[in-house]
């Protein structure tokens, strides 16, 4: 095994990052490229050895970065966020390569993204504070205290942003961090981990291990000394995670996939509306808050449909590196099999295909519409995590309503109408951790973030992740204070 890949002119290392040293293992698994089924290079596969070896290394870390001061924490983040921003360039061209996202959104959205949640997390740290209150003359004072070593895993889909909105917080709130990225694209997590160490973050604070989640995963979340384990991915590897979890109860803040509706009222700006529907495709249909199925009030469904599928039409599908490319390739072969195997079973329902259907040369998958689509199907119900949509049409709001929440998911819905009282109306009947009105994936770190139902457990963002982060501790003072007696 070597040690450092180069990806694109971009040094990558490997193995994996634990205790403030690069480890490797004995075996290796293959990392392939989604833009040209290219081998990029073979990363260390780590198993329960090298799990119990992070976490050792995290545990010993942690009371001395507990201790560290909320404002010696905040610098560190904060020249984390500097190395990102030295480095975009890197990041953006060596995450492009491993999971086949635009390197245009990856540029001039995903990365710089990635040093402002370093940055949001540790100046919210700054300012994180209960009022002191009191009971019969006693002061009552609230602390956030740091939790211990933390499991973080992560998918492939938008792999250093979602790593980092887990990673900033935990290592602001005092805590030591395991994270394990997914195995179709682990790179830019190994850099993660050069740019942390350069920027004066002690050795065991950050360690990354690599590897199959089905080989080192149950040794990290059924870990005795892990006190929280943060876990974005799909809903079968949840509930096993949460089964793992039980043995020592620890808590998990889950953040899983979504079958999200796209609501278009008939009192709706069209244009608007197709704009929203159409970005349902961005990282080609990989985002888990997609707006996947299409509900359209029936008096413009028609119109709706022609003016998507004009707009559909003018999608540039093909390379990622590409500026002009819209829609790069899907992830991986069992991927597009998966999505393929979606959209047959669904024509053989009964479901007429509007635009797209099939597979492409390469890792791509036609951008797909269809509709004449049963409430109860698997295409109306599971999530495909591809360039798949359904449409549907409603007669009324409270139609609309039963629809959208006819689900076993909640984690966003998105709404299409000129009228404020309805879209008030609406909101509140929604079942759904984020609700956009006449917009879409506007987020901000300080918002609660998560799903209802099956779409997640637990809300992070702002405060909320240092309630998740952190052991909260209240402190009851007696009135005399330290002289109650004398
Ligand atoms: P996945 O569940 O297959 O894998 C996610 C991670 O879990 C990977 O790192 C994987 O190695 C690891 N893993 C697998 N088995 C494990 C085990 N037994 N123990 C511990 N870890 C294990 O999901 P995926 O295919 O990588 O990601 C796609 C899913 O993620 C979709 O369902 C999508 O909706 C969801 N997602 C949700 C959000 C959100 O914020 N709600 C964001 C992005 C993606």
């Amino acid at each position: 095994m070597t040690d450092k890949i180069v990806v694109a002119g971009v040094s990558v290392d490997t193995r994996h990052w634990i205790g403030g040293r690069r480890v490797s293992s004995a075996e290796t698994f293959p990392d392939v490229s989604p833009i040209d089924g290219r081998t990029l290079g073979e990363i260390a596969r780590g198993g329960p050895a090298e799990a119990e070896a992070a976490v050792a290394a995290a545990r010993e870390a942690f009371p001395g970065w507990a201790a560290t001061s909320r404002a010696e924490r905040a610098r560190i983040l904060h020249a984390i966020a500097d190395g990102v921003e030295k480095r975009i360039e890197d990041l953006a061209i060596v995450e492009t390569n491993d999971n086949g996202a635009l390197l245009r959104s990856h540029r001039r959205g995903v990365m710089p993204r990635v040093a402002h949640n370093f940055r949001f997390f540790a100046d919210w740290l700054l300012s994180l504070d209960h009022e002191d209150f009191e009971t019969r003359g006693h002061t009552n004072h609230v602390s956030w205290d740091p939790a211990g070593p933390c499991v973080l895993i992560t998918p492939w889909n938008a792999p250093l942003m979602l790593a980092t909105w887990k990673v900033a917080p935990a290592l602001a709130a005092g805590d030591t961090v395991v994270l394990k990225p997914a195995e179709w694209s682990p790179l830019t997590a190994s850099l993660l981990a050069d740019i942390a160490a350069e920027a004066g973050l002690p050795a065991g604070v950050l360690n990354v291990v690599q590897g199959y989640g089905a080989e080192i995963g149950d040794a990290l979340t059924s870990h005795p000394d892990v006190r929280r384990i943060s876990f974005t991915g799909s809903v079968p590897t949840a509930k096993r995670i949460a089964r793992s979890a039980a043995a020592n109860l620890t808590p998990l803040s889950l953040e899983l996939g979504g079958k999200s509706p796209l609501l278009v009222f008939a009192d709706a700006d069209l244009d608007l509306a197709v704009d929203l529907a159409v970005e349902q495709y961005d990282n080609a249909g990989q985002v888990c808050l997609a707006a996947t199925r299409f509900l359209v009030e029936e008096t413009v469904a028609e119109e709706f449909t022609r003016r998507f599928v004009e707009k559909a039409g003018r999608l540039v599908q093909g390379d990622p590196r590409d500026e002009a490319t819209d829609i790069g390739p899907n992830i991986h072969p069992r991927q597009l099999e998966k999505i393929d195997g979606f959209v047959q079973r669904a024509v053989a329902d009964g479901a007429r295909v509007v635009i797209g259907g099939h597979r492409k040369d390469g890792q791509f998958y036609a951008p797909t519409l269809l509709t004449d689509v049963a409430q109860d199907s698997e295409i109306v119900q599971e999530e495909v995590f591809g360039p798949v949509l359904t449409l549907q049409t409603f007669a009324d709001e409270e139609e609309a309503v039963r629809l959208a929440n006819d689900t076993r998911f909640g984690l966003a819905a998105t709404l299409a109408t000129g009228d404020s009282e309805r879209a008030e109306r609406v909101t509140a009947q929604l079942v759904a951790g984020t609700v956009w009105v006449n917009c879409f994936f506007v987020r901000d770190l300080q918002a609660p973030f998560g799903g209802s139902r099956q779409s997640g457990v637990g809300r992070e963002g702002g405060t909320w992740s240092f309630d998740f982060y952190c052991d909260l501790k209240n402190t009851v003072t007696a009135p005399n204070g330290w002289n109650n007696h004398g």
